[in-house]
């Protein structure tokens, strides 16, 4: 239950919220406190100013030292307070107690008076200190009448009584008010959190259910602008391409098995046939081996094709770049295939740039020229010419190949880099001559010049012949 994203969510969302509610209420609960504390001591002074203002007017107004202390203390109103007037001497000369018997006692032993009032808190007269009812807050200032020659000290008593009852309900509310707010805010996140993550739900649950054979299944997407949208597009995103490549795999599959079937089973009609007779003269026997030769060297031209493109799906054919000069591979590979294009009359032609350092996989490179240069002898009818050229731009080494051939249709354009694609029913006088490929030149070719960050293009084709362009970037 804790694994679940929803719980996690719900948990830091109440944690960080009990913690601000936390933090919050003890500042609440100190600023009140504070303010009430001020607000009774500036209530006991106030009183206490007042009483020792009256009774120097009294003094003033020459009434006797008792009447005087009877009118100060009698003439405000002062509820909740206990005030008292004793002589210099700690004598209680008058005073007013609350009907809860709560008096302003004083005793010289607690503190010294002055002019100034002094402040102190101090236990009640049961002193008990830990009921708070008990507590007192106590203001005391000396009075000096002058004329008199006489001081005396004034006394004024409050009880913290109401003070820790409004506390106690502060603290009371708080108490109920945070741990509500804080079950009503997880409660109501738990239900936040399931509504957002229910698409996730959905998501995972449709997902569960795509697999090879329904690839073409697609997550829902509830809103394509959030972010839970944007992982469904995503993870569409993916399963178009995973539906693609499957597609891909399955075409390959099927083009391969289709491609090994003709020369096998000529391969198997050429022995069956042969053994149909017990005994056959030689030069059967050779014509029938020559054929079995001939599909067994297209079968192993095949498989190996196969392989170089299967390795280079699969990431396993590592370029093994060194330095060499291109202008050389060219001029070697155009001799190869001039030999092979002499017995066709087809002329093969090479102009390079030389001294052209490049750093490449030379062998890949190699099977690269020699896989043009191989389609342009096939399709280029005698008298034809091949020329490759080796020429630079800015950023790009360029070999072009260019021949006298029959052109490649215009339909068929867009394919002839597609895996297995031929275009070869039409011209079978030239494929009988010399022999067909499986389709796979072109692209293992387009694959080299790829994976060294370059390309190759059918620049131009026509009824007059076709060219094929490589770039292959200077650096890198
Ligand atoms: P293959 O290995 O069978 O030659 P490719 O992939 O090399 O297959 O070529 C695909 C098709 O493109 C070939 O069947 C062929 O018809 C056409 N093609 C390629 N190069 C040329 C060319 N120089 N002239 C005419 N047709 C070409």
């Amino acid at each position: 239950m804790f694994d679940s994203v929803r719980t996690s969510l719900t948990l830091w969302y109440t944690g960080v919220l009990a913690l601000t509610l936390i933090v919050f209420s003890l500042g609440v609960y100190y600023l009140s406190e504070t303010n009430l504390r001020q607000r009774l001591d500036s209530e006991v002074r106030t009183t206490t100013e007042g009483i020792a203002r009256l009774l120097i007017y009294e003094f003033h107004e020459g009434e006797s030292e008792s009447q005087a202390v009877h009118s100060a203390l009698n003439e405000h109103y002062f509820p909740n307070q206990a005030a008292a007037i004793f002589d210099a001497q700690g004598r209680l000369l008058s005073e007013k107690a609350l009907p809860d018997n709560h008096r302003a006692e004083f005793s010289m032993g607690l503190s010294v008076p002055s002019e100034t009032i002094q402040l102190m808190t101090v236990p009640g007269k049961d002193g008990d200190s830990s009921k708070d009812r008990n507590i007192v807050r106590i203001a005391t200032q000396r009075v000096t009448i002058v004329g008199e020659g006489k001081s005396y000290v004034v006394v004024v008593s409050q009880s913290l009584e109401l003070l820790t009852e409004e506390l106690k309900a502060l603290r009371r509310i708080l108490l109920m008010a945070v741990p509500l707010a804080l079950a009503l805010a997880g409660l109501g996140g738990w239900f936040m959190a399931r509504k957002s993550l229910l698409p996730v739900v959905a998501m995972s649950e449709s997902a569960r259910r795509i697999g090879a054979e329904n690839l073409a299944q697609r997550v829902p997407v509830a809103n394509p602008h959030d972010e839970l949208g944007q992982l469904a597009s995503a993870f569409n995103e993916l399963l178009e391409r995973l539906q693609n490549s499957f597609a891909q795999q399955r075409q390959f599959m099927a083009d391969a098995s289709h491609e090994l079937r003709t020369p096998l089973s000529v391969i198997r009609t050429a022995a069956a046939v042969t053994l149909e007779q017990p005994m056959r003269d030689e030069l059967e026997y050779r014509e029938a081996l020559t054929m079995i030769d001939r599909q067994a060297a297209r079968l192993t031209r095949i498989v190996d094709e196969m392989f170089t493109l299967a390795r280079a799906d699969a990431g396993k054919r590592e370029l093994r770049r060194r330095d060499f000069y291109l202008d050389e591979l060219v001029a070697e590979t155009s001799a190869a295939a001039a030999l092979l294009a002499e017995r066709n009359g087809v002329a093969v032609e090479c102009i390079a740039t030389k001294e052209t350092r490049y750093c490449g996989d030379e062998e890949l490179l190699r099977q690269m020229i020699l896989n043009l240069l191989d389609n342009a002898i096939k399709f280029t009818p005698s008298n034809g010419r091949i020329s490759v050229e080796l020429s630079k731009n800015d950023s790009c080494h360029i070999i072009t190949v260019n021949d006298t051939g029959l052109g490649i249709p215009v339909e068929a354009r867009a394919h002839i880099f597609e895996r297995f694609y031929r275009v070869d029913q039409a011209r079978s006088r030239l494929q009988q001559i010399n022999g067909s490929g499986a389709g796979l030149g072109l692209s293992i070719a387009r694959w080299i010049a790829e994976s060294h960050g370059g390309s190759l293009e059918l620049l131009h084709s026509d009824h007059a012949g076709s060219t094929f362009v490589v770039s292959l970037p200077t650096t890198g």
